[in-house]
């Protein structure tokens, strides 16, 4: 077999000629040097090398050069057991990566976690000098990683018939589509200037905080509807899956140097990709239009009001209610960036309360009625640029008053056991 170089290995002869192992590692950039580069981006190792091979190329390099011969030193820490132990053969708390990826011989006690689990150990270590490993603890990165895969496995599953050539312009979606975009726009940027500084662990909290926090218990949980009741291809629907195709292109790259094999598996599903594998489609692009910090304004009311909902203990589900949100012209202006309509089933903001109707007045109600259920809030919104004055509402809560819809399974049909108006003219329109 040849090497790179053309080479079997009977043209190799061992060197003899070692001067002193310090000065001969300390000396290696002279071979990049042949090649007319400079000096290496990075040197890497542990840092006993700071009295080794760092400051033997260092004081080689300024001597020769006047010039080190790296630009970065990257110093990762060293493995220890659980209980912070040094590890050692005799004690026998020595953890093997073979172990860790194929598992051990009681599969119970020492589990086969495969390469990702083990690679996202080692990134979620963050370069510390010191860095635990043991069962509880790749117990938990299996978990982390875990999470992922099933918000990624909804959110590649309810794009399984959707391609780059289906994505709307930033000015069709609704807000909060937009508001998953400007979240996106500054999870990507964090991930970017992680990576830039060598901050694995930053990236993987920050990706799992965006899947645990925006992603999973908010919009993927609210969105539902429409990817399932409305027609395939109602313009909703492709605007919840265009921020689902941005969502999957930044998470299959974002995760791509770290965990490989997971990213390659969202590549292979991912059905527009071009490129046969995620390491040949190069790094994601984002939209400056996404950074859309007025977006926030709009949406603070509507996720104040969202919380209050949530947060009633009297309310088991929100879609058992028909709401009525009353509350001055200044929010009654802002919500109808949601709502244009006074009352709807199908609007953004309906989406976002889970409600089954929602009805936006700016009148005092004359009377509540006795199954009301009453919640009085505020929200900070920007009435005049720059400042934020709070606009107080009140909601009125009242159970559903129409029929259970047999297939979007919300308050909205007119009669019993029977699609709702919506439902019927999907299904009338010959619904795929
Ligand atoms: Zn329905």
């Amino acid at each position: 077999m040849l090497d790179q170089m053309g080479a079997s290995w009977s043209d190799y002869n061992k060197g003899e000629d070692i001067l002193d192992i310090w000065f001969d590692s300390g000396s290696s950039w002279s071979v990049i040097h042949r090649d007319g580069i400079e000096r290496a981006d990075l040197y890497l190792e542990g840092s006993d090398q700071f009295g080794g091979w760092f400051q033997s190329s260092l004081l080689t390099g300024i001597a020769s050069n006047d010039l080190p011969p790296y630009r970065q030193l990257v110093v990762h820490g060293f493995a220890v057991d659980e209980k912070g132990k040094k590890m050692s053969k005799s004690i026998g708390n020595v953890v093997d990566p073979d172990t860790v990826i194929y598992g051990g011989r009681n599969q119970d006690k020492e589990p086969s976690y495969g390469v990702d689990v083990l690679r996202w150990w080692t990134a979620q270590a963050q370069l510390q000098p010191m860095v635990n490993i043991g069962q509880s603890v790749l117990q938990r990165c299996n978990e982390d990683l875990f999470k992922i895969r099933k918000v990624m496995k909804f959110v590649l599953g309810n794009i399984h018939d959707f391609d780059s050539e289906l994505l709307l312009p930033y000015e069709d979606l609704w807000p909060q589509d937009k508001y998953m975009l400007y979240q996106l726009y500054h999870l990507a940027e964090e991930v970017t200037q992680s990576y830039d500084i060598f901050r694995y662990g930053n990236v993987l909290g920050r990706l799992e905080k965006f899947t645990t926090a925006d992603l999973s218990s908010f919009y993927c949980s609210v969105i539902k509807d429409r990817l399932y009741c409305t027609s395939a291809k109602d313009r909703t629907r492709r605007a919840a899956q265009t921020v689902l195709y941005h969502v999957t292109n930044v998470f299959m790259k974002s995760l791509a140097p770290i965990i490989p094999h997971f990213a390659e598996e969202i590549h292979q599903h991912v059905s527009s990709s071009e490129e046969s594998s995620v390491f040949k489609s190069g790094w994601f692009t984002i939209d400056p239009a996404w950074d859309n910090h007025a977006i926030l304004n709009f949406m603070q009311p509507a996720l104040s009001i969202k919380e209050d909902i949530d947060g009633c203990t009297d309310i088991d589900r929100p879609v058992k209610y028909d709401l009525t949100l009353y509350c001055s012209h200044n929010l009654h202006n802002i919500l109808q960036e949601f709502q244009s309509e006074v009352s709807s089933a199908t609007s953004s903001l309906t989406e976002i309360l889970q409600t089954s109707y929602t009805h936006l007045t700016t009148v005092a109600p004359d009377t509540v009625p006795d199954d009301c259920i009453v919640l009085n809030g505020a929200s900070k919104v920007s009435v005049i640029e720059g400042v934020k004055m709070p606009e107080e509402y009140v909601l009125l809560l009242t159970p559903a008053r129409k029929y259970i819809c047999d297939r979007c399974r919300r308050f909205t049909a007119d009669k019993r056991r029977s699609p709702c108006e919506r439902c019927l003219s999907v299904l009338s329109n010959g619904w795929e």
